[in-house]
């Protein structure tokens, strides 16, 4: 029996055995709190969970259940609601993760009992308390949504303690499901780039960046050392934004967690050989890096002021450290042609990346590109609720004169193609 059971969704649906699933980073951070607050808490990742959803409430019978939903899972998570609305009509269903943190509106047009924002998304415990213990009030919750009809309610209150990650809960987890596990370095990105979350990818009131202390990323990988984890991948959005931060935290890892190894994302106009020779001493295996076009005009049109000589440099910096490079690339940016797209697919390959991932320009909550599609009269305003409710396909940008299905064979082309695939 749990007091809460947190469900967490992948943020791509693909056939079980094809991915190399990611720990519920958020869930176990909301666990972690929960069981810091004397609460029993049962997390359920539905990438590798086998037992049914009905079977485990029935067993579980939580008076919370979360689900920790980002955007592309709308879609199943709206499916389970109506199960645990069957099996459990009195427990309480919060929704939280990436979309309703960008996207508020969803709490009324899914029918959950609240919403909680943000990560690491403290206000779930306030939350949780005040639903089973009637401790303090609606009010005071960082995060909160609340909706009557459609007319949403925001939480205005911030807690300075809000910012602390504690260490995630994997212990609730069968860790050797996994090959590595996610650690956040940083909360928020100073950037603004125009397909991205205008107010950084986490946290939805603080548009700045902020680095946790080194040492505490430290205690976190050895305290992961303790379960047998030594894989670990940052989730920053600019890994190497601030050189001095990167370099203490290498120097305390190259000491303290020799056989940590890790992965990281960074822009490439934050990377040079110095910060990258450091990273590798220090146990980086891999860095991943957007590109995103391979035409300067587009990428400065989309907030990516970045020139091809920048990127050129970070890619063979990368090479030079020892360190594999992935490259990551966005087809169909507004305003982008056939013939850029394709200049796109040869920029990629000049870079020779050890590893490559292709995406359409996802309209994602609380983005300008969502904004400006909406503008442009190209996407209804409630199109993630249209989704969610399987009425429209997932809302992208397609530029003029460009079709869906032609964004979807560049996809497939430019995949198979890089991997040498057959089709
Ligand atoms: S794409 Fe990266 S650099 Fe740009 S705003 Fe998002 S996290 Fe920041």
């Amino acid at each position: 029996m749990a007091d809460v059971l947190l469900i967490s969704y992948p943020p791509a649906q693909k056939p079980k055995d094809m991915q190399s699933p990611c720990p519920p980073l958020d869930a176990c951070i909301i666990a972690s709190m929960l069981e810091t607050g004397g609460h029993t808490v049962a997390v359920y990742d539905v990438a590798v969970e086998e037992s049914p959803l009905d079977k485990i409430l029935a067993s579980e019978r939580p008076s919370i259940v979360g689900l920790a939903v980002p955007s592309a899972a709308l879609q199943p998570a709206e499916r389970d609601l109506a199960i645990i609305r069957s099996v459990l009509p009195g427990a309480k269903v919060v929704l939280t993760g990436q979309h309703v943190t960008g996207d508020p509106s969803i709490t009324s047009g899914m029918g959950v009992d609240y919403g909680v924002r943000g990560f690491p998304c403290a206000g779930f415990t306030r939350l949780s308390e005040f639903i089973m213990q009637g401790i303090g009030s609606l009010e005071e919750i960082e995060g909160l949504v609340r909706h009557a009809g459609n007319k949403i309610t925001l939480s205005n209150s911030k807690h300075a303690e809000s910012e602390k990650i504690p260490f995630p809960a994997w212990h609730l987890l069968d860790i050797k499901r996994y090959n590595y596990f996610p650690i956040a370095g940083s909360l928020g990105c100073p950037f603004r780039c125009d397909y991205c979350r205008s107010t950084g990818p986490f946290y939805p009131w603080r548009d700045d960046y902020l680095p946790r202390p080194p040492a505490d990323i430290v205690a976190e990988i050895k305290q992961g050392a303790s379960l047998g984890i030594s894989t670990f991948d940052f989730i920053d959005g600019v890994f190497t934004h601030d050189r001095k931060w990167v370099n203490d935290l290498c120097g305390l890892l190259e000491e303290e967690c020799p056989k940590a190894r890790w992965a990281c994302s960074t822009r490439p106009d934050k990377a040079n050989l110095e910060i990258l020779k450091a990273m590798k001493k220090a146990g980086c295996v891999q860095v991943s890096m957007g590109v995103e076009s391979g035409c300067e005009r587009v990428r400065r049109a989309n907030g990516r002021d970045i020139t091809d000589r920048t990127i050129r440099q970070a890619f063979q910096d990368c090479r030079k450290a020892g360190l594999n490079a992935r490259a990551t690339a966005i087809i169909g940016l507004p305003g982008e042609t056939s013939s850029e797209i394709e200049d796109t697919l040869a920029f990629i390959s000049e870079l020779r990346p050890a590893h490559a991932g292709f995406y359409p320009a996802i309209l994602v909550p609380g983005s300008k590109l969502l904004d400006r599609a909406i503008k442009e009269g190209i996407m209804p305003r409630d199109a993630w609720t249209l989704y969610m409710q399987g009425r429209m396909q997932i809302p992208i940008y397609l530029p003029e004169g460009i079709t869906r299905e032609e964004i979807s064979n560049y996809l497939k082309d430019a995949h198979s193609n890089f991997y040498n695939i057959p089709l």
